[in-house]
């Protein structure tokens, strides 16, 4: 019997077992920065202003655009307006505020409600007289949004465990720490360590500062890692929380890890020969774009998806009062 135009046609496609982290993509933060585009535009119609990206995803920025979102990096870049003005998840300096108020802007503060926890214990040690670290990455908003809470030089950035060693206090007994939201659990664990071993009155947050979003995405990926050889992170660049993926990943035994921003980056010659990967998304990213890769996958592969969840998360966060009402005043 001849053999059927499909089986002459279509190759057999090598099996490959994806492992699904959850969770993973939107946490609570982005989920809510994002709500606050949307129905500042609903209710007061584009276009609406954004002071820096809402949140660190090309795509979520594209299509708020297309809405009529305007983005900009600093409020110098809007022109005398009525329409809103919405500062990112990321959270800004106090001076951003003061100077919107200045000129009679009316603001939508989409900052987190975590990293906004960070500014408030940053101000209450401060007027306690303590001297700050922070914990964190310079050049990243939150970091440059949380050391903006204080005078300039209140607030000592600490970037790695070189930084710790060497920071040299005004008193060792008169001082706390702070951190970004999005760092790596074990790598900050370990400048803490560092931090209370030399200066063992420091205080700290009473529950850690980073998010639970940014842990639990941490702790899925450990759980895959061991048994994958590549995973593929999908978020940007930019995107502090999902940059931790990728090197926690590698640091949990998984070879190859990298982050891509959608299908049309996946590294197909890495993936030659393998069995198993693993795919996750950092907290900017929308589970769409988790999609694709899996739908691009399916192209190339025989795939079978094992979702591995090692938390689960029901938090959510409420957009400002003035946004739960449909109509403009
Ligand atoms: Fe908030 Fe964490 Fe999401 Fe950042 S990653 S927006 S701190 S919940």
């Amino acid at each position: 019997m001849p053999a059927s135009p499909t089986s002459q046609t279509q190759p057999r496609r090598p099996p490959l077992t994806v492992y699904l982290a959850a969770p993973r993509g939107f946490c609570a933060g982005v989920d809510r920065a994002i709500q606050i585009v949307e129905l500042a535009l609903a209710k007061y119609g584009a276009p609406v202003y954004v002071r820096h990206e809402i949140v660190h995803n090309r795509f979520v920025v594209d299509s708020l655009k297309a809405k009529g979102a305007v983005f900009v990096e600093e409020l110098e870049d809007i022109p005398q307006t009525t329409q809103p003005v919405i500062f990112s998840a990321h959270g800004v300096a106090k001076a951003i505020p003061e100077a919107a108020k200045t000129r009679n802007l009316m603001v939508l503060d989409a900052t987190c409600p975590l990293v906004f926890k960070v500014h408030m214990e940053a101000v209450r040690h401060h007027d306690e007289g303590l001297e700050i670290l922070l914990i964190g990455h310079k050049g990243h908003p939150e970091v440059a949004g949380t050391m903006g809470q204080l005078p300039s030089g209140s607030v000592h950035l600490i970037e790695t465990i070189a930084d710790a060693r060497a920071f040299a206090p005004r008193d060792p007994d008169r001082l706390a720490f702070v951190t970004q939201t999005t760092l790596s659990v074990d790598d900050t664990a370990e400048i803490v360590a560092v931090l209370k071993q030399r200066f063992p009155k420091i205080v700290g947050p009473h529950k850690e500062d980073i998010c639970y979003a940014t842990t639990n995405r941490q702790a899925a990926v450990k759980q895959i890692a061991p048994r994958i050889a590549c995973l593929l992170v999908v978020g940007s660049p930019q995107s502090s929380n999902s940059l931790r993926l990728v090197e926690v990943a590698k640091r949990a035994g998984c070879p190859q890890a990298m982050l891509i921003e959608r299908a049309g980056d996946i590294p197909w010659s890495v993936l030659e020969g393998i069995a198993s990967m693993g795919v996750t998304a950092g907290a900017s990213a929308p589970e769409t774009l988790v999609e694709e890769v899996i739908d691009a996958l399916r192209q190339r592969f025989d795939v079978t998806v094992e979702t591995v969840t090692t938390a689960n998360e029901s938090i959510a966060f409420n957009v400002p009062r003035t946004l739960r009402t449909a109509s403009a005043p």
